[in-house]
């Protein structure tokens, strides 16, 4: 049996490219390592994603896998550790099977890069976020702090600056990968105050977050906050593509406009693809397009 279209990841990317896959008719399967609904499904509260208000990200993610398999989408859950492609059909190894398809439209995200520090997993989603814009809404007029010093970094820290009452922007070193411009802009801001030359050693606090102990030019220091904010960087999930599609030094995928790779038929979308803005709605579009330009594809072979 060979498919039309196998999506490799069923976060918002995936999930929307298999809605509008089987809307062209395409017999399509989407395997899923962990979750459906991917890195949205541990945001407490979606407040950014048009026509829902407000929604669980779990909840989020049900919808739209439940809407993907109404439509037809067949999907199941597994690792996929190889692809080949062979002539015009590729294939697909999850465990011990292999499943064939016409196209691949790799859609695995990237996974925020942790800091490896004391309490990180515990203060998961309660305090501790790997995303300004999704839960930075919860620390209205709170202290926070964010650790980076890269174009996240700052932009985060520019964002919380204008809900919260004060954030610390604490980075390892004296100089940023942040474009100087954005530097320079939130220096201005009164109530952000930089902590340089400084790394984070643990998070501190009983049930939620209370403070975070620094090392800070050999010598440590704890501050007072309820929040932190992790932006040091993503990891993308392309290990298995080494050799086989362009990636970037980071490991993004490269794509054309149309989400297209130089390999016919392999298509990347959402997160793991070399792209400026990650969001939610970035992803269901990539989603859009890449399933929609293989469907274009498909018709021609
Ligand atoms: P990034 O540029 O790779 O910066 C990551 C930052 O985290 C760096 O300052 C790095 O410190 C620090 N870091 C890494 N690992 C760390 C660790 N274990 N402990 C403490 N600090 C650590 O990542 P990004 O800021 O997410 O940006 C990714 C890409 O997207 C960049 O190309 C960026 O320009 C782009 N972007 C653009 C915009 C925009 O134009 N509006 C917005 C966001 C992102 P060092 O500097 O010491 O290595």
């Amino acid at each position: 049996m060979i498919y039309d279209i196998i999506i490799i990841g069923g976060g918002p990317a995936g999930l929307s490219a298999g809605i509008y896959a089987s809307r062209a008719l395409k017999k399509t399967l989407i395997i899923e390592k962990s979750v459906f609904g991917g890195q949205i499904t541990q945001a407490s509260k979606v407040e950014n994603y048009p026509g829902f208000g407000e929604i669980s990200g779990m909840e989020l993610g049900e919808k739209m896998a439940d809407q993907a398999k109404k439509l037809g989408v067949e999907n199941i859950y597994g690792e996929v550790t190889k692809i080949e492609k062979n002539k015009e059909i590729f294939t697909v190894t999850v465990g011990q099977k292999e499943y064939l398809s016409k196209v691949v439209i790799y859609a695995t995200g990237a996974s925020p890069r942790k800091l490896q520090v004391e309490n990180e997993e515990k203060f998961l989603g309660s305090g501790i976020s790997y995303c300004a814009t999704c839960d930075g809404a919860f620390f209205k007029e709170k202290t926070v702090c964010v650790i980076g010093g890269g174009n996240t970094a700052i932009d985060d820290a520019n964002y919380l600056a204008n809900l919260c009452k004060k954030v610390y922007l604490i980075h390892r070193r004296d100089s940023f990968r942040g474009e100087p411009v954005k530097v320079s802009l939130l220096k201005e801001k009164e109530n952000v105050e930089f902590i340089l030359n400084a790394t984070l050693k643990s998070v501190n606090g009983e049930d939620k977050v209370q403070s975070v102990t620094l090392n800070e030019q050999n010598e440590e220091k704890e501050i007072k906050v309820d929040g932190v904010f992790v932006a040091v960087g993503h990891v993308p999930n392309t290990k298995i593509l080494e050799n086989f599609v362009p990636l970037t030094p980071n490991g993004y995928i490269k794509t054309n406009y149309e989400l297209e790779t130089p390999v016919a038929g392999f298509y990347a979308a959402g997160d793991v693809r070399e792209k400026q803005v990650r969001q939610l709605t970035t992803a269901t579009n990539d989603g859009t397009i890449a399933a929609i330009k293989a469907s274009e594809y498909l018709n021609t072979l």
